[in-house]
């Protein structure tokens, strides 16, 4: 099921270019109880917290959902947290969407030819808009801070809004979400 689509991921992120330092996003995350312990060795990946299916609720019939590794599973749900001084940019790699312009909505096909580190042209209306303006259509943003929730298909499991008013009342900034795969 889902050949297709490879690896995925639910990724969450604030709109706006978020401050806060690694060190207090864990203990953000740790507080609102979406994350646990760290997984040993592997840096910035946490356990999910007891609050996790609160806040992420899985849809259709549960999927066999493993969180903790074991010798007959290597692929398990858990929790990765990328930070960065500057905002990048996570597309997915597979089913791959063109993103829309801000300005006139339409699709901007060859996206990658017309991209700077900050910015991306519109051929139709001729303008240069910000990259995190442009509608990624939940295949993709824009950011120095990114949730990462391992192994979930596209549409598979939706963060509930309470839990983007959580984010968002420790960023000062509203936080979005999208599904990478690759
Ligand atoms: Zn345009």
């Amino acid at each position: 099921m889902n050949q297709s689509f490879g690896q995925c991921s639910l990724f969450l992120h604030p709109k706006k270019y978020s401050s806060l330092d690694m060190p207090s996003v864990v203990s953000e995350l740790k507080n609102i109880k979406l994350i646990s312990n760290a997984i040993k060795i592997r840096d910035k990946h946490f356990y999910i917290g007891e609050k996790f299916l609160d806040y992420v609720v899985y849809m259709g019939c549960a999927p066999n959902i493993q969180f903790k590794e074991s010798p007959d599973n290597e692929k398990f749900c858990f929790i990765k947290i990328h930070h960065h001084d500057q905002n990048q940019l996570i597309v997915s790699k597979t089913q791959i969407k063109s993103p829309q312009c801000p300005e006139c909505k339409k699709t901007i096909k060859n996206w990658q030819d017309k991209i700077t580190d900050t910015t991306l042209f519109c051929e139709h209306c001729d303008t240069t808009a910000n990259i995190e303006n442009c509608n990624w259509r939940k295949m993709g943003g824009f950011s120095n801070l990114f949730i990462e929730i391992t192994d979930i298909f596209p549409k598979e499991a939706i963060p509930q809004p309470f839990l983007l008013d959580k984010l968002s009342k420790i960023t000062q900034t509203d936080w979005v979400y999208f599904y990478s795969c690759h």
